[in-house]
């Protein structure tokens, strides 16, 4: 089983999000919609699965 570091939250770091919805690339990767625990703000986890190693792209929204 890999170990996949967790995303931390780009707009204060709080590791801690609830995911809203999740939607597949179509190249078995997918892109999850989260809400901060802490700053309730929304971003976007973005899982590539040739890059599962490695961290997964966090992009504010
Ligand atoms: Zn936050």
């Amino acid at each position: 089983m890999l170990l996949i570091p967790k995303p931390a939250c780009p707009h204060c770091g709080h590791p801690g999000f609830r995911r809203v919805k999740t939607a597949p690339n179509g190249d078995g990767g997918s892109t999850r919609q989260c809400v901060c625990l802490a700053c309730d703000q929304g971003f976007l986890v973005i899982d590539e699965p040739t890059f599962q190693s490695e961290l997964p792209v966090v992009w504010p929204v």
